[in-house]
């Protein structure tokens, strides 16, 4: 079946959707659930003000969406960018149902943005819109309903304004209301690193079926945010070869492989790739289209669609960020035999040291960075080989295969608990 449409890609949401109802299709879903995990559960939007820097009254607007509590809370990212939309945030926010569900951990999915552009923001001015953002939504948010983590322009110091408002609110400290912390506010050793080390456990799994070694793997990583700089830098101490990296200023490419820690202290210095001497110039989009066996777009949704896959000469696709590939991509890479670790399995480390670290808050008990990995690893390995046979046996792609894995797993939990009335 092709999900292809010639003249329009699609949307986050609509691309969400169109994976889903090959799924349900393929899993005989009831019709009436199926209506139901295809939207979503609550879907919040505040318009708040802030006190800006000059004194002027700026007004922002500010989205969350609750797809799922059907297995747990609800657990997912809270994104700051000029190009927020509703849209967006509900298709991440099913996103993440899936993705909690294919990891197997006990929560739902959500999803948060706000429309605002951090590269033109000072610090306090940002302090000011996450406290007043936070605020707005206290009532759904909290450890045993949902759970913000770092996404898009937001980090760790996001998270630690976020879990002070919330505990001010509530009179006492919840160190579990956000996860993605500092680690001298209850954060978890080995967060930070998670989603990247996270694609690297599944690129291992991939390059152990098909019997290659990492150092006679090229790979090229497309964004140099939390999860493609992790990822690089991890994967390039194990052995593999970066020889290309790029960001929204442009990339690098070097054949005989790129001194990773030297480029990240460069872009840590200077913000950019533009300037660094060690590999020739490239443009963003064509680091997409270079000779390479992995590629690791980390950078943001929508980069590999009908206009460029069939130019994508990478035999593995790892997706660290959300959403990079539509589906009439995944049609074209399926076609031309490019094996794809979709991201709600391939960046789901993320989620998962986060479910460790809501875990260690409410126990009040900090596991070793040893554990945490140990730990890391048992489920990635786990959840690729679950994914890979669950394409294996209804011949489907692995993408069709994890959305199956994770809309059964939730409709399991759905049939158990019954319809509330
Ligand atoms: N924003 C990350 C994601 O998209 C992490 C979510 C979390 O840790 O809750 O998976």
């Amino acid at each position: 079946m092709s999900l292809a449409q010639p003249e329009k890609e699609l949307s986050v949401f609509e691309s969400m959707a169109a994976r889903f109802d090959v799924a349900a299709r393929k899993l005989n879903l009831d019709d009436g659930v199926t209506r139901y995990l295809r939207t979503s559960n609550r879907e919040i939007l505040v318009h708040f003000p802030v006190i800006m820097d000059n004194g002027k009254l700026e007004v922002f607007d500010g989205y969350r969406v609750q797809h799922s509590i059907a297995r747990g809370p609800c657990k997912g990212g809270l994104r700051y960018s000029p190009h927020v939309t509703l849209d967006e945030i509900r298709g991440l926010a099913a996103e993440m149902t899936w993705k909690c569900a294919v990891v197997n951990i006990p929560f739902g999915g959500a999803k948060g943005g706000v429309v605002c552009d951090p590269s033109k923001l000072s610090m306090g001015e940002l302090e000011r819109i996450t406290r007043r953002y936070t605020a707005e939504i206290l009532d759904y948010i909290g450890p045993e309903r949902d759970v913000p983590a770092p996404d898009m322009n937001t980090n760790e110091q996001t998270m630690a304004w976020i879990m002070d408002t919330y505990s001010m609110n509530v009179r006492h400290t919840v160190t579990a209301s956000v996860t993605g912390k500092p680690l001298d506010l209850g954060g978890s050793a080995g967060r930070r690193e998670a989603t990247g080390r996270g694609c690297m456990i599944a690129a291992d799994q991939a390059l152990k079926r098909f019997g290659w070694r990492p150092e006679a793997t090229r790979v090229i990583v497309q964004g140099l945010g939390n999860v493609g700089s992790q990822a690089a830098r991890l994967m390039h101490e194990s052995g593999y070869k970066i020889i290309g990296v790029g960001d929204i200023t442009g990339g690098v490419f070097n054949t005989s492989g790129i001194n990773i820690p030297r480029l990240l202290d460069y872009v840590g210095q200077y913000k950019t790739l533009e300037g660094y001497e060690g590999g020739d110039n490239i443009g963003a989009q064509e680091i997409l289209e270079q000779d390479c066996e992995v590629l690791l777009p980390a950078a943001t949704e929508s980069v590999i669609t009908s206009k460029n896959a069939h130019k994508v000469k990478a035999h593995l696709l790892v997706e660290g960020a959300n959403s990079p590939t539509t589906p009439p991509a995944d049609d074209i890479l399926f076609e031309r035999g490019v094996f794809v670790i979709p991201d709600i399995l391939a960046n789901a480390g993320g989620v998962t040291v986060s479910y460790f670290e809501w875990v260690q808050d409410r126990q009040g008990y900090f596991w070793s960075e040893a554990t945490i990995n140990d730990r890391l690893k048992q489920i990635m390995v786990s959840a690729f080989d679950g994914v890979v046979s669950f394409s294996e046996k209804h011949k489907v792609n692995n993408r069709i295969a994890a959305y199956m894995l994770a809309i059964d797993r939730v409709a399991i939990t759905l049939k158990l608990r019954g319809i509330y009335a």
